[in-house]
């Protein structure tokens, strides 16, 4: 799911991606339910009764055509200057991660994220140097009600506040500047692994918890002197079986 605060639109779309059986819902002779439409990617039939979205991925979709029709013209608005936001929201085990992530280091099976950041950066190196660049990124997951930095372990407790314009914003965050690709990804690992061991630490399950990968691109034309900032945040929620238990009330949520 994803929208964007665009001047044209205050756009929400809901995609729909199903994943295949895996081989236990195989082995155990699932059924595969879904029908798809032939030249229709926006219903989706589950016995008589059809659903409409605003794409639908059926199980052999790749990760580069969800990538393309999902993602990418969010990261365009991004670059002009709008804010973004893209969500995956489903049971765990669903293929959330999957989406989001994928295997990260792997051209063909990255996910919307890492896409993303290739794509950030290769618009980035389009420019001369008059164009001045900075990109910062947060990350952080909320769980039992506490909003955690992944970057920065000793902060187990951000508050969110309001920006002026009565955006809702995470207080204190590390925001990391990067300047390549390799670096997001790097941090991307680093927030991964902290997010594991502090599930470890407290015996917890990482599907109860919501991730947000934050990406904020500022950009400032130095001959004409504009300035634009686009902030692309990068959901990957909790299992929607188990949202009731990640304690988010209030602000948080
Ligand atoms: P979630 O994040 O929703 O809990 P995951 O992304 O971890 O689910 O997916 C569960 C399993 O299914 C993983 O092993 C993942 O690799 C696999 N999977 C998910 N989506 C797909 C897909 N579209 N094609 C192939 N395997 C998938």
């Amino acid at each position: 799911m994803s929208n964007k605060n665009s001047a044209d639109s205050d756009a929400i779309r809901v995609c729909c991606r199903f994943r295949p059986l895996n081989s236990k819902e195989k082995a155990r002779g699932d059924e595969y339910i879904p029908k798809f439409f032939k030249d229709n990617h926006q219903q989706v039939k589950f016995q008589e009764k059809t659903y409409n979205f605003d794409y639908v991925f059926p199980s052999e979709t790749t990760q580069e055509q969800l990538y393309i029709s999902a993602a990418k013209p969010i990261v365009a608005d991004v670059l002009q200057g709008f804010n973004g936001t893209i969500f995956a929201y489903g049971q765990t085990s669903a293929g959330k991660t999957h989406s989001m992530e994928g295997v990260m280091h792997n051209q063909e099976l990255r996910g919307v994220i890492p896409r993303i950041v290739s794509d950030i950066f290769e618009y980035i190196y389009q420019f001369d140097e008059s164009v001045v660049f900075h990109i910062q990124i947060s990350y952080f997951e909320i769980y039992l009600d506490k909003i955690r930095d992944l970057l920065d372990p000793t902060k187990s407790n951000l508050a969110v506040h309001e920006d002026v314009n009565r955006v809702p914003y995470v207080k204190g965050a590390t925001e990391r500047f990067v300047a390549s690709e390799e670096e997001v990804l790097a941090v991307l690992d680093e927030g991964k692994n902290n997010r594991k061991v502090a599930s470890t630490n407290m015996n917890a399950d990482s599907s109860r918890s919501h991730s947000i990968f934050l990406i904020n691109v500022k950009q400032e034309d130095t001959k004409t002197e504009t300035k634009l900032t686009g902030k692309l945040y990068l959901v990957d929620l909790a299992g929607s079986e188990k949202v009731g238990k990640t304690g988010a009330e209030g602000e948080t949520l």
